[in-house]
């Protein structure tokens, strides 16, 4: 059912990198993509966050911008990458500098690893009594991660999430990880993009958060995600704010399917409803055939 997509390099531009921040509990994901969040409002509007779309962008000082997914943790990045969605470019592993390597940290490690998404290591609470840094440093080199200070090829930053120490140098990190990438996408084709979320909310229908992975979407567009089917109605940026078409690399959130598709689903814009419609149906057709199969057994 799907199509390989072979883009002209003339009409590939660079697009921002995606990142994920994934970490143990506690040890300073949501501090981290807060303060990451209130501290960079894209360029020219201010007013900070209004809604939850998944994802957010930056705009750094030098004009580059760069996507978080903000749903912390690595179940949204197992999910995703189970339905073979790509929506990470790289993963920046925090660890509290008061603690251990801990297997969640592990965990992320390897999840980043099978993934082939290149790592960043972000040493946090370097503010507390107990932090010690080279301690987790050590431990990493011990399992194969040397940090690039210490020879190593992997990036690190030693961060305070709560005081705001280390993040500009962090992002610029990224940055650098993002240009070793040469990230690109065609902005001039039929978008393509990753379910981040999806819901049915009173009075406003299904509302469907997604990132745009490769061309355009426009109000009007014509989409197919899992079982679901639509068109755009609306489409809100992270302000709220009204917008017509989004690029790739960004989330917006969109209302018009008529269902919710999972996270992870790719969604894709169609030529004709009907064709949608009917993509969506044989869609639930076999996985009710499916769930029957099973049921049977
Ligand atoms: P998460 O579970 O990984 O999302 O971790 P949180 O961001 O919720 O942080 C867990 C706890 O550590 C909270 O009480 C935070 O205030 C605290 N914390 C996070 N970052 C820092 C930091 O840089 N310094 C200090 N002292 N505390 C931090």
């Amino acid at each position: 059912e799907e199509e390989e997509f072979f883009d002209d390099p003339e009409d590939l531009e660079s697009r921002p990198p995606i990142v994920t921040v994934m970490g143990h509990v506690d040890h300073g994901k949501t501090s981290l993509l807060d303060r990451i969040r209130d501290s960079n409002v894209i360029a020219g509007e201010a007013g900070g966050i209004t809604q939850h779309i998944g994802a957010y962008e930056v705009k750094l000082d030098n004009g580059k911008e760069i996507t978080f997914l903000d749903t912390p943790g690595h179940e949204a990045f197992t999910a995703m990458r189970a339905r073979g969605a790509k929506v990470t470019d790289i993963a920046i592993i925090i660890i509290a500098a008061d603690d251990n390597v801990m297997p969640q940290t592990k965990e992320a490690i390897s999840h980043a690893e099978a993934a082939g998404v290149p790592m960043i290591f972000a040493i946090n609470k370097i503010d507390r009594p107990g932090a010690n840094p080279d301690r987790i440093k050590t431990e990493l080199a011990s399992m194969g991660y040397q940090v690039e200070e210490w020879g190593g090829k992997y990036q690190s930053q030693d961060i305070s999430a709560l005081k705001g120490e280390g993040i500009t140098e962090l992002l610029e990190k990224v940055l650098l990880e993002a240009e070793m990438l040469e990230l690109t996408a065609n902005p001039d084709r039929p978008a393509v993009a990753t379910v981040l979320e999806a819901s049915l909310e009173k009075g406003r229908g299904y509302v469907t958060k997604i990132l745009v992975q490769h061309g355009t979407l426009r109000v009007q567009d014509i989409l197919v995600a899992g079982e679901a089917s639509g068109r755009v109605r609306a489409m809100f940026n992270e302000r709220n704010k009204r917008v017509t078409e989004v690029g790739p690399g960004s989330p917006v959130l969109l209302l018009g399917l008529d269902g919710a598709p999972q996270a992870g689903e790719i969604m894709k814009v169609m030529a004709s409803e009907q064709e949608a419609r009917q993509l969506a149906s044989r869609r639930a057709q076999i996985s009710r055939e499916q769930a029957n199969r099973a049921a049977k057994r």
